[in-house]
């Protein structure tokens, strides 16, 4: 089965473009992970046929109500996880 939640590649790829321009955050690994964690669960998942990773381009194109609603959760998952930072906690 070739099935995938596409929110996961909206979510990937909005998560690079807000925090390139926020200082204030951590962009450590850990960071990213927990945000775009917190953000997907959040979201809807909308899951997809996949054909060979050509479903990337196509959703990006295909909604912007997607992109409006990844970035709300985005953005408030990286206020969530600016004050709760695990990523010296292991
Ligand atoms: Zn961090």
């Amino acid at each position: 089965m070739k099935i995938k939640n596409y929110m996961e590649d909206v979510v990937i790829h909005l998560l690079y473009t807000i925090v390139k321009d926020r200082e204030d955050i951590c962009k450590c690994e850990k960071c990213l992970s927990d945000v775009a964690a917190i953000a997907l669960n959040r979201l809807k998942p909308h899951y997809v046929v996949s054909e060979k990773g050509e479903v990337y381009s196509k959703v990006l194109n295909m909604s912007i109500q997607f992109e409006a609603d990844a970035t709300t959760a985005i953005t408030e998952a990286v206020e969530i996880v600016k004050k709760n930072p695990r990523h010296h906690r292991e």
